[in-house]
């Protein structure tokens, strides 16, 4: 089994982190609680640049990092999991998973809510209200209790996309998992995987952390609900778990820890620990059977390095050998917290690994010849 080297940061990279965390704080210190660093009175138009609040630009620079990476994978047309400096060509899936994660990001997450709305606002283009713009909350759940059309998205939409796809909501789909997967491709970010992923039982242990974090999102939507109808809360208590939602999970959780421990942990923590709506996906999985899994075959020569590849903490290799002697264990998201990403899969050099669909409890496998196909039989199904 391939152990993984200790990290040996560059000098390049050491410049980034010491220039990343103090820009990460700032922003959401400026994003979320304006009026710590502004005196008393003072306009929140202080924080605009060329008339646009800092919410755009910020969404604009992620969209840009986003599209920017997932433009390069797929013109570069080369498998960014592989290790060996001589890469294949990407696969057809993770083609159409980057593909996704383009328009996805740049459609449904930047022109949408950022670009149509401000070519229709009174005074133009560059005339954004003096509010600092809202981020995407949809991941936290309570959203759902407060609107028909989140709660519909939420509770209809996702859970019937689980049945089909498993958790690659995340992994083609959602605006987190569009960064966590891009800068996952990347030389450092690849890395930051590799090397700082928590892996093991105790890591493993702590994802429990989840299932709190959705029950708090849950509690928390149901006040807010109960209160629009005025039949149960006072103003007081929904600002206190308001407050508590924005400081410890959504500035301190999602932000800080989400994206600033990408280099320290790697780029999932927020996905495993944190995130409110992977675990409501969890539960929709179990309940409803999600009909994709991974499925070691013949092949495995017991290298590890799919367990390495895991953005999501997996010991890949534990299904596919016990002792560097093949087993066929499959795993979905019954068993694991797996987004189907594809990595493991594109990272083992023997071609040991597939997504299989699962009808009822019986598993079609695909063969590895048949890879290119597997995508669109799995879409199918
Ligand atoms: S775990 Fe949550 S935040 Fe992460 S990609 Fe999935 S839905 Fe998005
Ligand atoms: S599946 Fe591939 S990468 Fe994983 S242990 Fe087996 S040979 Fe190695
Ligand atoms: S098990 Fe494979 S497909 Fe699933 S999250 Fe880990 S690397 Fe991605």
């Amino acid at each position: 089994m391939v152990t993984p080297k200790k990290d040996k940061r560059t000098t390049a990279e050491w410049l980034f982190l010491l220039l990343f965390y103090p820009a990460v704080l700032m922003f959401y210190v400026i994003y979320k609680y304006p009026h710590w660093v502004l005196p008393e009175g003072a306009d929140l138009k202080t924080f605009h640049l060329v008339g646009k609040s800092p919410g755009f630009w910020y969404s604009t620079l992620y969209t840009l990092i986003v599209c920017g990476i997932a433009l390069w994978v797929l013109i570069a047309n080369k498998n960014r999991y592989q290790r060996s400096k001589k890469k294949n060509p990407l696969s057809k899936y993770q083609r159409a998973k980057f593909t996704s994660i383009l328009f996805v990001q740049l459609i449904g997450f930047y022109f949408v809510p950022y670009i149509l709305p401000a070519l229709n606002q009174d005074g133009g283009f560059f005339n954004d209200p003096g509010k600092l713009g809202a981020k995407s909350a949809h991941v936290y759940v309570y959203p759902a209790f407060q609107s028909w059309g989140v709660g519909i998205y939420l509770f209809i939409v996702i859970p019937v996309a689980v049945w089909f796809f498993g958790k690659r909501y995340c992994s083609w789909f959602c605006s987190c998992g569009n960064l966590s997967e891009t800068i996952g491709v990347l030389p450092w970010g690849s890395k930051w995987v590799r090397l700082h992923t928590p892996r093991g039982k105790t890591a493993q242990k702590l994802e429990v952390m989840q299932i709190y974090v959705l029950c708090f999102s849950v509690i928390f939507g149901l006040l807010l609900f109960f209160d629009g109808i005025a039949l149960f809360s006072s103003k007081n208590l929904i600002s206190v778990v308001q407050s508590t939602q924005d400081l410890i999970i959504d500035f301190f959780f999602g932000a800080i820890v989400g994206i600033g421990a990408y280099p320290i942990l790697g780029t999932r923590i927020w996905c495993r620990y944190g995130c409110p709506l992977a675990q409501g996906m969890k539960l929709f999985g179990k309940f409803s059977k999600s009909r994709f899994a991974v499925q070691p075959n013949q092949n495995c020569k017991g290298l590890g390095l799919c367990t390495q590849a895991c953005p999501m903490g997996i010991d890949v290799a534990s299904y596919a050998h016990i002792e560097k002697k093949p087993i066929e264990v499959k795993f979905g998201l019954s068993e694991t917290p797996c987004i189907g990403c594809g990595g493991c899969i594109d990272v083992c050099p023997v071609d040991a690994l597939q997504f299989v669909p699962i009808k009822g409890n019986q598993l079609a496998i695909i063969s590895s010849e048949a890879e290119s196909q597997s995508f669109t039989d799995l879409e199918s199904t």
